[in-house]
Order: structure tokens, then sequence, then C-alpha cells
């Protein structure tokens, strides 16, 4: 047993579980967190008597510490964190924790876009295959939570760019890569090349035995590779070029010898055709067998609100894709669409390019419905371009108001490219309140057409 002093900064999922585990392999274990507590990791803290702190951050106790393991929230720019580095003190992420104390096999995934799905997809169809297998990362329980029992021959880790800045030794036995595009540039001092630097983390201790799965069209994703060595397997997915997993007319093909229609699956659209050679190259290298992999395939069901069909009203279909938080996700968004689409938009704008997407609104979109507090800049980018052009601060109006642009047949669809933070708590609350105003509308239809 160890007797290392280790704090916890900031306690939620990820430093509730990274101290539950650094108290099982005996360190003396300290939590601190600069906002409140939730009362349910209160209660798991104080079930295992580690002592934890709210509301402040004691310096002297954190500065006496061996290691520090932080929230991936917590900027290294911060006073903290700073103060830390200035006396040496060793700072990883929860996951880099984790795996130190873990023998199973861990498949990463990362990108910019589509993490949660290809995470979910692939923790599925490993699932549905019959291996022992862990969801963590930013979906499911926390990584190191689970590596106290250790269960798992498998798990499945979502990381974000902040959680790869904080692993040292963390080694995947196959990494994911599924785009790079702009986001997070506060965090990066507005540098791309640091934030793709930071996604490239994802490799950099592979060896031999792993295997890499990226989305070889993407630029920096491309750009990147070309000046890494090349250590593990390579295995890249394209939508343009022949390689072993690629993408044509709505098939998907593996090695010329398995073929997946997209239409037998349950996902729509061309970013998640991507998403879903990414997750099926995973669950080929592990050598599922075809049929489960083609059976989990149908069954899977998303997290809600990336492109959740919600309800049709009139002939118009309602779809809530509040995650769509960046200009890429939207495009993706309006690509899945042959129909006429009238688009809700907006929200805490995060330094958006909308010339990104002018030739996919120009050939989809008959009307914007800007919702948000400042909609300065959607409206610029757009008023020439789309005559029908509404603002409002409020749902239920861009939801009727959307209904009352469309005709039979055209699609209605949520995709911000913005945060929610203007109007909403989170994008899950933008989403929620998105299909409740829907089904509200739905109802009130449904109820005048019975009285007529
Ligand atoms: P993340 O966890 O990386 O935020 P999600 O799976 O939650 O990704 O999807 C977030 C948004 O990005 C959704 O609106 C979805 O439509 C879009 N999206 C999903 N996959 C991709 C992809 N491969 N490329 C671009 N956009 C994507």
């Amino acid at each position: 047993m160890v007797n290392k002093k280790v704090t916890i900064l900031g306690a939620g999922e990820s430093g509730t579980g990274a101290a539950l585990l650094a108290k099982a392999k005996g360190y003396d274990v300290f939590v601190s967190d600069a906002g409140t507590i939730k009362d349910k990791y209160k209660a798991e803290l104080e079930a295992e008597a580690i002592v934890f702190e709210e509301k402040t951050h004691s310096m002297d106790e954190i500065l006496g510490s061996e290691l520090i393991i932080k929230s991936p929230g917590i900027p290294e720019s911060a006073e903290i964190i700073q103060k830390c580095i200035e006396k040496q003190i060793e700072i990883i992420d929860e996951i880099e924790f984790a795996f130190r104390y873990t023998n199973a096999q861990i498949i990463a995934i990362t990108g910019t876009n589509g993490k949660t799905t290809t995470t979910l997809l692939t923790y599925h169809l490993l699932e549905q295959a019959g291996l022992k297998v862990g969801l963590a990362g930013n979906v499911g329980h926390s990584l190191a939570k689970q590596v106290i029992k250790d269960e798992y021959d498998y798990y499945v880790v979502e990381m974000s760019s902040f959680q790869l800045d904080g692993t040292v030794t963390f080694k995947p036995y196959v990494g994911v890569l599924l785009n790079i595009t702009p986001d997070h540039m506060d965090r990066y001092n507005y540098s791309l090349a640091k934030y793709a630097d930071s996604k490239f983390q994802l490799i950099k201790n592979m060896d031999k035995a792993s295997h890499f799965v990226y989305y070889q069209d993407n630029e920096l994703v491309k750009a990147g590779l070309s000046s890494r060595a090349d250590k593990g397997a390579r295995h890249a997915v394209s939508l343009v070029e022949e390689t072993a997993n690629y993408f044509d007319q709505g098939m998907m093909y593996f090695d010329q010898s398995v073929k997946i229609a997209q239409e037998e699956t349950s996902l729509r659209g061309l970013h998640n055709a991507i998403n879903m050679m990414c997750a099926i190259r995973v669950a080929l290298i592990l050598e599922l067998p075809e049929d489960r992999i083609r059976e989990a395939l149908k069954t899977f069901k998303n997290a809600p609100h990336r492109m959740e069909y919600v309800a049709t009203i009139n002939n118009v279909d309602f779809v809530n894709d509040s995650k769509a938080t960046n200009v890429d996700s939207v495009k993706y968004a309006l690509g899945s669409f042959n129909e006429s689409l009238v688009w809700i938009a907006g929200g805490i704008d995060k330094g958006n390019d909308y010339n990104l997407i002018k030739d996919s609104v120009n050939a989809k979109v008959k009307a914007l419905i800007c919702l948000g507090k400042d909609n300065s800049k959607l409206r610029d980018a757009f008023h020439e371009q789309i005559i029908d052009l509404l603002e409002t601060d409020n749902v239920k109006d861009a939801v009727r108001s959307a209904l009352k642009y469309a005709d039979a047949h055209d699609v209605v669809l949520l995709s911000p490219a913005c945060a929610s933070f203007d109007l909403f708590k989170n994008y899950e609350d933008r989403g929620e309140q998105f299909k409740k105003a829907v089904l509200e509308l739905k109802e009130e239809f449904e109820s005048n057409a019975i009285k007529q």
C-alpha cells in the first residue's frame, strides 16, 4: 500500500471516481472543489471517509500533495494549477490515473464531433457480441470508479482534448480519431495547431500492437499524421478513397469482403457513416462476428439531442439536433436531408465562420429562425440569401413560426451551431424545451382537428 498524498481537484463524476480509486489503492486522499459538490458525490466520498472541501481551495493542503488529479474542466491557466506547476507537482487526469491500475484493453475515442455517438455505438457492438465491456469517459461512469473492481476486459472511453491533455503514459489498444475542426479555441490560445496537437496525444504512446482508426478525409487529421511516426497499425476511413474502410453510395465496405448498407442501420447522414465505419472497424479489429455486428447496428439507439426525430405535424418532421454546437456539425446535419429545411439556429457564438456552410444553406434552407439573445452574427451572415428570416428569444415562438414557414414534407431542424447558455441551462435543456414545444404544438393541432 502506498501512502502518498493525492489531491483531487474538482469533485464531479471523474473526480469522485478518482478519489475512490485512490483511496482503494491506499493513497492519502484530499478532494477540493472551488464550486459546490453535488450531494450524491458527497455521500460517496463520506462513505469512504475521504476528506473534502467545497467553494474553496486550501493552498497549503493542495501544495503539500505529491500528485494532483485535476478535473478536465480546469484549464492549465488557472491559478491553482500554475502554483502546482511551479512546485513541480505531477498533474494528471482521472483517465491517466485509472489507466495505471487496469489490465483491460482500452478503446479511446476522440474528435471534435461524433465522440458520443461513436463511443456509444462501439460499446453497443462489443456488448452485443458478448464481450465484458465497460463504458467510460464523458459518457457512462467514471473510468476510475470502474477500475476499482476492474471486472471488464475492455473499456470504451470517450475522450475530449482536455482529457487527452492530462495523459502521460495512457496507451489505448485502439485509438479512434474522428475529425479535427475548430472548437474550444479559447482553451488553446486560439491556435488550431495546439488544439490538433492535443487530439494527437491519443497516439503518442502507441506501439506495434496498437491500432489507430482515423477519418482520413479530414485535413487536420491528414496533416497531423503526415508529420508523425507510424507506430501501430493504421486504419483509414474515407468517403472518397478506396481505403480498407470506405463508403460509396450508401454502402460501407471493409477489406473488400464485408459490405454493409447504411439503410440497414439505425443511423442517418454522412457524418454517421463515418462514425459507424470507425466503430465497425474497431469491432473487426476485435474479430467480432459479422452477423453480430449487423444485428447490433440495427438495434443501436443514439443518445438524445443528436439528429433526434421528435414528431410530425401536418406532414412536417421536427428534428432535434441541439448538440450541434459548432458549424461543422451543422454542415453534416444540413447534408443529411434531401428535403427543404426550416432551420432553427443561434445562441452563443464560439467564433463561428458561417462561410463554411453558405453553400449547404443555399441548397437546402428555405427559412431561418434565429433563436438567441444576440442574433446579429447569424443574421448578418444569412439575411441576404434567406428572405424568410425571423429572430426570437423564445423557443415556443420559434417552433410555431417554423411550422408556418414549412410546407408539407419539409423538415424543421434545430441545429444551433452555437452554445446554449444565453437562453438555456445547457444543450440538453435546449433540446428538451424544443421537444416540449413541438409536442405541445402537435397536441394542439390534433385536438383542433378532432373539434373540426
Ligand atoms: P460529441 O460527443 O463529439 O460532441 P456527438 O456524437 O454528441 O459528438 O454529436 C454532436 C453533434 O455533432 C451532433 O449534432 C451530430 O449531428 C454532429 N456529428 C456527429 N458525428 C459527426 C461527425 N463525424 N462529423 C461532424 N459532425 C458530427
